[in-house]
């Protein structure tokens, strides 16, 4: 593993002979935001991006996954992973698939995310331009970015790839790589570190102070009706996170009534059918009955509750919910730093 150069000239040829070869999934530009989708060529690449809609985990863990077919005779699974790269994923991104890989492992091995993380190379790339609700440089300062194969670092006249894996070395065979110099490998250091301090919001306490004083505050009922007031459980403040990874399974069966399909789909816990069941008898119940319950719990989840597993917060700072959420309430910074100043 080590360091490589590509002189700018190159890096469409690179980004073309990998198209050429596999599925390539990057950042790429819809009126003015962005979004990964599969690139047909290199000119479609946006390595500027400032942040993406939805995060790249729904390059494994896609909105709506068939997870079985059935038919009258005999069910068969759907796992068909393709050989792709995913290439241009910002550092607080692979910190969520670094999460979610856990959180997918944890229990029982999920191979329907697992089968196609492994068949995809995870290229990250520097922050070019940072979103104005990020907040990456001032939350989970201790959860490192890790799991990509390789780091691309654009700076002038050509970029540094830094290659983790034997999957992130392959990639040289697609472009005119040589070795990268001393003075190449500093100048990429600097330009990654030269972001960090550059988001306009900011997180001023450390995830533990976070994690205990959001726990202590569980029962102040007037707190969370006060700042979940304006919430209407739409749930993109969920769908657009990189680390929720909740979903709901429904069968769907074909006109013949005897062959169908199972299938996945993301789940928001903000919504109010999250927590609704039906019990034996035929009794409803919902657990979570008023939205400020599903707003604690997404900010219990986010801050708290899964810290110990993932080494900190289950929050990169990406800044998707905040610029989603219709009635301005959803961002982390707003809500945490409003938790941390009371009685303060
Ligand atoms: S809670 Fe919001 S800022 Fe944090 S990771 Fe999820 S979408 Fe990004
Ligand atoms: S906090 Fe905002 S985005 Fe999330 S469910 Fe409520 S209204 Fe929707």
């Amino acid at each position: 593993m080590g360091y490589l150069y590509l002189e700018e000239k190159d890096f469409a040829a690179f980004v073309d002979a990998l198209i050429a070869a596999k599925r390539v999934v990057g950042p790429t530009a819809k009126r003015n935001k962005f979004v990964y989708e599969q690139l047909a060529s290199a000119d479609e690449l946006r390595l500027d991006f400032d942040v993406t809609i939805l995060p790249p985990k729904k390059v494994f863990f896609p909105p709506a996954q068939d997870i079985v077919r059935f038919g009258e005779q005999a069910i068969e699974g759907c796992i068909a992973p393709v050989d792709t790269v995913l290439l241009g994923v910002h550092f607080y991104d692979v910190k969520g698939i670094d999460m979610t890989d856990y959180l997918f492992r944890e229990r029982k091995e999920d191979w329907n995310y697992l089968a196609q993380r492994e068949a995809t190379t995870v290229v990250a790339s520097n922050i070019q331009a940072i979103s104005p609700r990020a907040f990456w440089d001032s939350v989970g300062a201790e959860v490192k970015p890790k799991g990509h194969d390789a780091f691309l670092t654009k700076l002038a006249g050509g970029c540094v790839l830094e290659t983790l894996t034997p999957k992130g070395e392959a990639l040289a065979a697609f472009g005119a790589f040589r070795d990268a110099t001393a003075d190449e490998i500093n100048a990429a250091q600097q330009t990654n570190d030269s972001v960090m301090g550059q988001c306009s919001e900011k997180l001023g306490y450390t995830s533990e102070a976070i994690a205990a004083k959001v726990r202590d505050s569980f029962d102040n009922e007037e707190l969370w009706d006060e700042l979940a007031m304006d919430c209407f459980s739409c749930g993109s403040c969920n769908t657009v996170c990189p680390t929720c990874y909740c979903f709901d399974v429904k069968d769907a069966w074909n006109l013949n009534q005897v062959s169908g399909s199972r299938t996945r789909y993301w789940d928001a816990c903000l919504t109010r059918e999250f927590a609704a069941v039906t019990m034996a008898g035929g009794d409803k119940e919902n657990f979570r009955e008023r939205h400020q319950s599903r707003f604690r719990h997404r900010f219990m989840r986010k801050t708290a509750y899964l810290n110990e597993k993932l080494g900190g917060p289950a929050c990169t700072g990406c800044g998707r919910c905040s610029q989603a959420c219709t009635v301005n309430i959803a961002d982390p910074v707003r809500v945490i730093t409003a938790i941390m100043e009371v009685g303060s």
